[in-house]
């Protein structure tokens, strides 16, 4: 699920893991913020950023030599059979298959047109299919999305490739299909097992369903399954999400990412299906998310950061004990900083110094490519204070440190005379047992983990003046 905006992470009292974390302290952090799955994050990408400007991004690429450098690939299929009502994704609800037919030929265009600047020699090292859901297409059309993904890029042999699934709109034979075309990582939308929550939010998929795919995707050999859950949900309760959370432990997924709902039905439209009646208020949340903190931590999860949890041996965990965890657009990844190209309606990009957007609706996207042009409508270019902050606030996120002489060389600037003013404004954090500032570093502690967002915040240029449009931090 990467288009989580409506989701936030809330945090308690009551966790072990957190055992002194007072109400007062969830308070004053009880404001919205960004998720940092870029930054800056994109409410300020520009209409001034255009196509011509990615293009000079990948021609620099190119002129750095840097074809062999790992590349990331996101494609977005847009399209859902139908809605849920929490959804705050931009999707297209539709019956009508061909429309995926007309816009996997928009996104062979763009392929090409992308293939072309990037020029022979890229290897894309790690693809990533969302949505909407990419399993709204059928085998077919998957089969040939991915002959025409490998006709104009190279594709690493050993690279990563993970899909989003509609647990409804698979069975064993597309997951042995999803296998033969090379994916090797599956992410399923759960978000609730409970019958009476599932049709409050307009999402029937019986547990049994998911443990048999979960079956059959291990019988496959797919190296990684994430799950994703929702707490916050209508007719969800203490009972309820007690009994989601066993079916959850015995499904044993290598990877759980465990979103808060946020309900604003004023902004996206969907959620005004949904009863506030039926909410469960937000002592009951904070039980709910205690609670699977405790359970998850006591099936043997580690807790990565943010609302992501992997078992010890799942490479997220491997990397965060290393120091190696990275973040991008999906969330947490094991995947080196490095450029993204991103294919489809909405898709965000990462090229050098630069972000870009596509077009957010169909009908624009596939304007632009009529024109043959790339159908970039809004981006960013990073100055080097957003390139400096960019790399603070990442190393806090991911590992939880940053030593100022090491991020200073590597910017060449004074870091300590720099963030002067942020070092004052971490006084709260520090006095509250959320950061460690020394001289010579800063360290997030155990407590501040569940806070991480709190403490990048303060890194943050451009948070303070629109935070309303982010989910809260608590
Ligand atoms: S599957 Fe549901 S939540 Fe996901 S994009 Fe479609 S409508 Fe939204």
């Amino acid at each position: 699920m990467t288009c989580d905006l409506a989701f936030k992470m809330i945090s308690t009292t009551v966790d072990p893991i957190m055992p002194s974390l007072p109400a007062e302290l969830l308070r004053q952090f009880d404001v919205p913020g960004p998720r940092y799955t870029s930054y800056p994050t994109a409410d300020r990408f520009v209409e001034a950023f255009g196509a011509e400007d990615h293009a000079r991004a990948v021609r620099r690429r190119r002129a750095d030599g840097a074809q062999a450098a790992p590349l990331s690939m996101y494609v977005h299929i847009p399209f859902c059979e139908s809605l849920c009502y929490y959804c705050a994704c931009n999707k297209v609800i539709t019956r009508h298959h061909e429309k995926a037919r007309h816009y996997l030929d928009y996104l062979a265009c763009e392929a090409a047109l992308q293939a072309a600047q990037l020029g022979p020699g890229t290897v894309v090292s790690q693809l990533h299919l969302g949505g909407g859901s990419p399993t709204f297409l059928d085998d077919a059309e998957l089969t040939g999305l991915m002959a025409m993904l490998r006709g104009v890029f190279d594709f690493a042999t050993d690279g990563e490739q993970s899909i989003e699934i509609d647990p409804r709109t698979v069975d064993t034979g597309r997951l042995a299909h999803l296998a033969s075309l090379g994916f090797n990582r599956l992410s399923f939308g759960v978000q609730d097992f409970d019958p009476d929550v599932q049709r409050a939010v307009h999402r029937i998929q019986p547990a049994e369903r998911v443990f048999a795919l979960m079956a059959d995707a291990r019988a496959l050999g797919f190296e990684s399954v994430n799950v994703d859950l929702i707490y916050g949900l209508p007719r969800q309760n203490d009972a309820s999400f007690e009994r989601t959370l066993a079916q959850l432990c015995m499904l044993r997924p290598d990877r759980i990412a465990l979103y808060a709902y946020a309900h604003l039905p004023e902004r996206f439209k969907p959620q005004r299906r949904i009863l506030a009646e039926d909410l469960p208020d937000a002592p009951i949340r904070v039980r709910m998310l205690a609670r699977a903190i405790e359970v998850l931590r006591d099936a043997g999860y580690v807790y990565i950061g943010m609302d992501h949890f992997a078992l010890p041996g799942d490479p997220l965990a491997v990397a965060k004990r290393n120091g190696r965890l990275h973040r991008d657009f999906q969330g947490y990844s094991t995947q080196p900083d490095g450029d993204l190209v991103a294919l489809g309606v909405s898709a965000i990009g990462r090229m050098g110094a630069t972000y870009s957007q596509n077009a957010k609706t169909l009908e624009n996207y596939y304007d632009l490519l009529d024109q043959r042009r790339l159908p970039v409508v809004r981006g960013l270019a990073l100055s080097r204070d957003d390139l400096l902050r960019r790399d603070v606030i990442m190393a806090l996120m991911c590992r939880g440190h940053v030593d100022f002489d090491a991020m200073g060389e590597a910017h060449t600037v004074d870091f300590r005379h720099c963030f002067a003013a942020e070092f004052a404004a971490l006084g709260p954090l520090v006095a509250q047992g959320l950061v460690r500032l020394t001289d010579h570093d800063i360290k997030v502690t155990p407590r501040g983990w569940f806070l991480v967002r709190a403490v990048a915040m303060v890194f943050d240029k451009y948070c303070g003046a629109h935070r309303e449009r982010f989910s809260r931090v608590v």
